[in-house]
């Protein structure tokens, strides 16, 4: 049976009120996230401990209401009637320790603290742990999932377990990890020599809209040619729906100039589409998270 709001978020309140962590009803998703887009979720629960997270999950399967884990935001699109359902914020698991020569992180642990670590690589890119590890971040100067030893993982069934890297199924910006949608709550991490971050970051500055809000890359570099260059040479640079626009800086980018809806930033999705595959034949996947439930 399907629950209703009322009902949903009444349920969601009073089964995680006892849990250690901060409740939110009816929060507003736009400031969580990079896109500075989205409308409400039912309930934001950022919880202080690792068994919060997880009994979250569990408390909201018992009352059949959807669940989405959130890290950094940088690399989601809600809708703008918001989630219904409960969204679990990683931002307070953000602990880190060396453990025989590896970082050791906590989902919420982000990124760039890992920078000047042995992940140079990951220099400019937002978010944290889990949603670099389930999303495999990365530049053409590395990937995450390359350095990872283990990741300790929620199954449905409740139950914590440790999958070495083969087990996550690390592809390009992607993993089994996030195709079967199942929460990091840990990484064991191995350092490694990298190019100097100024160098990644100089690269970055040069060519990326970092002024303006945005997910990064909308879409993944299809075997043919980059996306952006797709994109550039197909006359979309500086399109625009409402106040979504194509970046003129790096086509694969949609920027945020003002009060962009979710809805601006998927009819530019789909005119992009369009018009690429109209011009090379060439149907863009979208490395975007488009949250749909
Ligand atoms: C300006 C800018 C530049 C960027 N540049 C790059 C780049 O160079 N390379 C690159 O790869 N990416 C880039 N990105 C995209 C983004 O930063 C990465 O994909 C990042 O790893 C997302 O992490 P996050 O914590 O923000 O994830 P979120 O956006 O919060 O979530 C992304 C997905 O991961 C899931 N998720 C998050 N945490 C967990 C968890 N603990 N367990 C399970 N699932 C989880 C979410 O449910 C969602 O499906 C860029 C983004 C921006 C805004």
């Amino acid at each position: 049976m399907e629950v209703g709001k009322g009902n949903g978020q009444r349920a969601l309140l009073r089964g995680l009120e006892d849990l250690p962590g901060t409740l939110h009803p009816s929060v507003p998703l736009a400031p969580h996230t990079t896109f500075r887009i989205g409308g409400p979720a039912w309930v934001l629960f950022q919880p202080h401990d690792l068994g919060a997270l997880t009994e979250a999950v569990a408390r909201a399967d018992a009352l059949g209401v959807p669940w989405r884990i959130l890290g950094g935001g940088s690399n989601v699109l809600f809708s703008d009637r918001g989630f219904p359902g409960l969204v679990i914020s990683t931002g307070r698991l953000a602990s880190c320790s060396r453990e025989e020569g590896l970082l050791v992180a906590e989902a919420g642990f982000p990124l760039a603290r890992l920078v000047g670590s042995g992940f140079s690589f990951l220099a400019g890119i937002p978010g944290t742990v889990g949603g670099g590890v389930v999303m495999n971040a990365g530049t053409r100067f590395g990937q995450l999932g390359d350095q990872v030893e283990w990741v300790e993982v929620l199954l449905p069934d409740g139950e914590v377990v440790r999958w070495g890297r083969q087990e996550c199924g690390f592809s390009y910006r992607d993993s089994r990890l996030h195709r079967l949608g199942l929460p990091v709550l840990r990484a064991a991490l191995r350092p490694k020599t990298g190019p100097p971050p100024a160098e990644v970051l100089a690269h970055r500055r040069a060519t990326q809209p970092l002024d303006q809000p945005s997910a990064g890359c909308v879409f993944r570099n299809p075997p043919q040619a980059p996306a952006g260059w797709l994109i550039d040479r197909a006359g979309l640079k500086g399109a625009r729906q409402g106040d979504a626009m194509v970046s003129p800086r790096h086509a694969n980018f949609i920027v945020n100039t003002g009060r962009a809806r979710a809805s601006d930033v998927l009819t530019l999705v789909d005119r992009v589409r369009q018009q690429v595959l109209k011009r090379f034949g060439v149907w863009l996947q979208l490395e975007l998270d488009v949250v749909t439930t």
